[in-house]
């Protein structure tokens, strides 16, 4: 079988601070407007360049060839001149950021040309600066890195340019150089928010006097340990054991998303509710009470997303602090096909946020100094991970394996396959789960009856579920 390894994205050491601008009523109406004219640029800089793009499709180039022949440099010399009296710097910024987007639209069709991209991942040039529910231009601005400062005492931002002292609620949690701060308005919320880039371990201290370009948050530094062994482990992540892990050590552990799954029913019990009342108003006519019911929605599916985020972080938290305990240096992390595919039905792919969740196991395992595969595979699941012939699979997580007719839990089989072709190292014996319960407040082990009654000699991995 094919087997493909990527490393996980190098990280630049930069980290965002978010916080809440709290201005006053002249100085909302001035954001407003200067965001107006950062997304009417952005507009214009796109329109250009996807006539471009267009065209050269029309004339029978490829994706890739059409994307490198977009005039980056005449549209950005014709655009952003018009709009730097208004924004000053920021009306380059947004030239940038509107770079930076057709820059990764060129990478991953290069990647594509080269076949490494998953099939199912069809790149698109970059979209219009609007917000898709309303249909009205998002409020963005991108603010330079030299025309800010953040004071986290007085908890101010000063923008000199634009003659603005803004104050926000939030705490400055790093500490580094300070690069591009994004201004936006939350029309859900009602409120503005501000998100600042800081590297962290970069700042300037060569003569001690840039404080301006300092960002003077709490933490110094990422990392918070190096690895004390050299183990691998095997990450198998699914819908209602949202971590199965496998240790070369013979450590199995496997993290229950039960939490999840409650959260999950009773966010979408209520959003179901406030769309069927919204859908009554529009048909009455009252558009306010439908924008007020919508509003609400999008609310919800915010807060969703928040509390399923907070999840993952406590999960991968707690995972990698365990794995660095054991003297894991490199964990490989199955790039979960069977469920994004063959099961991807409405309820595992709405309560579940694969990407989001590697993403927060990729962040956790860096501040441990572990390093992080993807394995990208079809078959982890519906193969023996000691013979590679097709398992027969039981509804109830159990997999039958026809050399000897021995038995695995699915999830133990996955795991070790994800291990065993990430890194070569295939772990025997009976393993006994580790059980753990991810909630709100933590990580908490399981109710043991599982790790008691499951793995014997003739059937290792099983456990009752
Ligand atoms: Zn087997």
């Amino acid at each position: 079988m094919d087997v493909t390894v990527f490393p996980a994205p190098e990280d630049n050491g930069t980290r965002a601070v978010v916080v809440r601008l709290l201005p006053n009523g002249a100085q909302g109406r001035k954001l407003r407007r200067l965001a107006n004219a950062a997304a009417k640029l952005w507009n214009e800089l796109n329109y250009g360049r996807r006539q471009e793009y267009f065209e050269a499709r029309r004339r029978g180039l490829s994706q890739l060839e059409s994307a490198r022949r977009v005039d980056m440099r005449g549209t950005r010399k014709e655009l952003v001149p018009k709009y730097t009296e208004l924004l000053g710097a920021a009306a380059w910024e947004v030239e940038r950021k509107n770079y930076e987007a057709w820059s990764s639209f060129r990478g991953l069709l290069k990647a594509k040309s080269e076949g490494k991209l998953p099939p199912w991942i069809h790149p698109a040039p970059p979209g219009y600066w609007k917000d898709e529910e309303t249909g009205r231009r998002k409020l963005w601005i991108p603010v330079r890195h030299e025309m800010y400062a953040v004071d986290p005492e007085a908890k101010v931002i000063h923008i000199s340019r634009y003659n603005l002292r803004l104050r926000f609620a939030g705490e400055v949690r790093w500490y580094g150089k300070q690069e591009r701060m994004e201004i936006w308005y939350d029309e859900a919320r009602r409120a503005w928010y501000a998100s600042i880039a800081v590297k962290v371990g970069a700042e300037t201290t060569r003569n001690g006097t840039k404080p301006r370009h300092i960002v003077q948050g709490a933490r110094r530094s990422i990392a918070v340990a190096r690895p004390i062994g050299d183990k691998v482990a095997g990450i198998d992540l699914g819908v209602n054991i949202l971590a199965s892990v496998v240790v070369s050590d013979g450590t199995w552990m496997i993290y229950k998303g039960a939490r999840l799954k409650e959260d999950y029913f009773h966010f979408e019990g209520r959003i179901a509710k406030l769309e069927s009342e919204a859908s009554r108003a529009k048909s009455a006519g009252d558009e306010k009470k439908y924008n007020r019911l919508w509003a609400e929605v999008r609310r919800l599916k915010r807060k969703w997303a928040a509390r399923r985020l907070h999840l993952y972080r406590n999960l991968a938290s707690h995972l990698i602090h365990e794995l660095w305990e054991r003297g894991v240096s490199a964990v490989y992390v199955g790039y979960p096909y069977d469920i994004a595919r063959e099961r991807g039905n409405k309820y595992s792919v709405n309560i579940w946020a694969y990407r989001e969740l590697i993403d927060a196991i990729e962040a956790k395992a860096r501040e441990y100094g572990i390093s992080v595969y993807e394995v990208y595979e079809r078959g982890t699941s519906s193969h023996c991970a000691y013979h590679e012939v097709e398992v027969e699979r039981s509804p109830r997580g159990v997999v039958t394996c026809p050399v000897g007719n021995h038995k695995l839990h699915s999830d133990l089989n996955g795991a070790l396959n994800i291990l065993r072709r990430g890194s070569g190292v295939l772990v025997n014996g009976n393993l006994k789960p580790l059980s753990f319960i991810v909630d709100h407040n933590g990580v908490a082990p399981a109710n043991s009856i599982a790790s008691t009654k499951g793995g014997n000699a003739q059937n290792p991995g099983i456990y009752p579920t």
